[in-house]
């Protein structure tokens, strides 16, 4: 804070963020979060809309280091508007709880596609494609330390790649410029308990990562 600020609060003319001492508010950011708020519910981009109960924005802090990034809603989500709710949520917590992170504290969940497709199918290259946007505006207003991409879609939209998981697990990505990790889903983790084991390695090295940066 200048002198003239100090002087300003010391007269009680200063804004009352800057009588606590609290950092100032990115109203930039907050102002992004607010029209990404309204735009996401209100997207007829791709066909999913027609099928939707709900969008399904995001959940987390929006100031957190970690951001985790999945595939698309569920059935669950979509009735609750919450990514990863149920089975493959619970695992999540779990999995999040292991390294010290909980979805409303700490971190920040969001999906590659903000819609369920119907009866679970894999996105679509058009649908990706038009609602990648929201996502990468959601990473821009987090600006996070270190992103963890859960299963092939999120990792292969994030890194523009077509690779498998597996050649992807083990290494430090670069998304823009953030520190990227891949990992499985944790929906293919419940269909396939051996890879648990992997995840759980994976997760450890993103802890590493963090700690390194
Ligand atoms: Fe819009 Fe994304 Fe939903 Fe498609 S999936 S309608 S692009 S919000």
């Amino acid at each position: 804070m200048s002198r003239r600020e100090e002087l300003l609060v010391e007269m009680g003319l200063g804004p009352v963020w800057r009588l606590k001492n609290a950092p100032a508010p990115d109203v930039k950011a907050e102002a992004g979060w607010i029209e990404l708020k309204q735009q996401v519910p209100a997207c007829t981009a791709c066909g999913l809309h027609k099928s939707r109960t709900q969008t399904v924005f995001g959940v987390g802090d929006e100031h957190a280091e970690w951001m985790l990034v999945g595939e698309a809603p569920g059935a669950e989500e979509d009735r609750l508007g919450e990514p990863f709710v149920g089975q493959a949520g619970k695992l999540l917590d779990g999995m999040l709880a292991a390294i010290d992170l909980k979805r409303d504290e700490n971190v920040y969940i969001a999906n590659v596609l903000k819609c369920r497709p119907p009866g679970n199918r894999n996105p679509e290259p058009g649908e990706v494609e038009h609602c990648t946007p929201f996502l990468k505006r959601q990473i821009a207003l987090i600006r996070p330390k270190l992103i963890i991409a859960m299963g092939r879609f999120a990792a292969q939209t994030l890194l523009s790649s077509d690779a498998s998981i597996a050649s992807m697990r083990g290494k430090v990505h670069r998304y823009e410029g953030v520190p990227l990790i891949v990992t499985y889903h944790p929906a293919y983790l419940l269909r396939t308990l051996p890879d648990k084991a992997k995840a759980w390695e994976d997760l450890l090295f993103a802890r590493r990562t963090m700690r390194s940066l």
